[in-house]
């Protein structure tokens, strides 16, 4: 007995992932390599970070805005009491390094639909959902499909829910998937700009640890299996996998790429330029832009830009922003209390009267990609100097 266990440990050196590689197809240096994104720090994601950081994931980007209550207790294995009030993305990243040293996390206190950068994307592997609203989703499914990267999304409700994964440029992404209901509900929520941050969250949807870590295993196995791709495993790629509940039957659907979709853009030949949002400015961003692709380029951002907010009550005021992070506050006339009306850009040609302000100061995130457009032709740059700041400490 003893000489067989002899023979054991000197014919296979273990380690803290020994078992793991007894998967034939298994090769752990694969996620020791990966990069991925984890979008929401909530029920879901606290077990797409624990899968995460068990299974030896090198790199992990943990996104959230929220800090941690009373009641995300009941289905945050990351989360202790005593973290009430801190914020959930630090909180996580902290317990993952602690569970696995061999783990990097890194927080970023974000909102995913203005504050990361696709040159944030176009780094991953793959990105991860574990998401409660549809605005979220869209905005990631639009990211992803421009950058080529997986979007494993994950959904729950009281005891059931889904799982299911969009692979650009194949296939049918989020969008594809979206209800006229979807639509609806996104719609409603956009028209509601005088509600705050806090009021415009979605009703609150019942979830718990049991559901979460169900469809949060299925997105991680899903991962495994995108990142062995060249082994031939079946993967959920353009599908959904059901979870029901209360039966604890689960079915697969395939979804429908629909040819109009707007959201399967992706960027060709994205340029490296050795540019910083936060110290270029629009000026000198343009003359660049004009410098690689003529006089008559312009620069056209992927979203809009409110620039200015004015009254009938004759108040006027510059003001620079996404215009998708405008809130009560800024949207009430502070003079007479009636609704503002706001000024829009999402091009600069060179006629603006704030190009001395920086991409960064206008609402353009860090390592963000813009594009450069002559007539029809586009061309696609990074601010490749912010990556040192973003991937700081991974
Ligand atoms: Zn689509
Ligand atoms: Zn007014």
């Amino acid at each position: 007995m003893a000489e067989v266990l002899e023979l054991n440990s000197s014919e296979f050196e273990e380690d803290r992932y020994s078992r793991l590689r007894l998967i034939p197809w298994w090769e752990q240096d694969r996620l020791k390599n990966a990069c991925i994104m984890v979008v929401g720090a909530g029920a879901i994601g606290n077990e797409l970070i624990k899968n995460l950081t068990l299974l030896g994931i090198g790199r992990i980007l943990i996104i959230d805005m929220d800090k941690i209550e009373h009641t995300n207790l009941t289905r945050s294995v990351l989360y202790r009491a005593h973290d009430v009030g801190r914020y959930k993305a630090e909180v996580a990243a902290e317990r993952a390094s602690e569970m696995n040293p061999d783990v990097k996390a890194k927080a970023f206190i974000s909102n995913i639909i203005d504050d990361i950068g696709l040159g944030v994307f176009r780094r991953m592997d793959a990105v991860l959902g574990g998401l409660d609203n549809r605005e979220a989703r869209l905005a990631i499914n639009q990211s992803c499909y421009k950058v080529n990267k997986p979007f494993i999304d994950g959904a729950i409700e009281a005891l059931n829910g889904f799982a299911r994964v969009f692979t650009p440029p194949e296939g049918a992404c989020y969008e594809c998937t979206m209800t006229e209901l979807d639509w609806k509900l996104i719609n409603k929520r956009k028209s509601c700009a005088l509600l705050t941050h806090e009021q415009m969250a979605e009703g609150k949807i019942p979830t718990t640890p049991t559901s979460s870590a169900v469809i949060a295993g299925v997105q991680v196995q899903e991962l495994l299996k995108l990142l062995h791709a060249d082994r031939g495993l079946p993967t959920l790629a353009g599908k959904c996998y059901v979870f029901n509940g209360l039966t604890h039957d689960s079915y697969v659907v395939e979804y429908q790429r629909k040819p109009d979709c707007m959201s399967h853009d992706t960027y060709e030949n994205i340029e490296e330029k050795p540019w910083s949002a936060r110290s270029i400015t629009l000026g000198q961003l343009l003359s660049e832009v004009k410098a690689e692709m003529g006089e008559n380029a312009v620069i056209d951002f992927d979203r809009d830009i409110v620039t200015r907010a004015h009254c009938s009550c004759s108040e006027n005021k510059e003001i620079f922003m996404p215009l998708h992070k405008l809130r009560g506050q800024d949207i009430v006339c502070p003079i007479c209390g009636k609704t503002m009306n706001f000024d829009t850009v999402h091009s600069i040609t060179g006629t603006e009267d704030f190009l001395d302000k920086t991409p960064f100061e206008i609402g353009i995130p860090l390592l963000h990609i813009i594009s450069g457009r002559v007539g029809y032709e586009m061309r696609y740059f990074e601010f490749t100097s912010d990556f040192d700041e973003v991937f700081e400490g991974l």
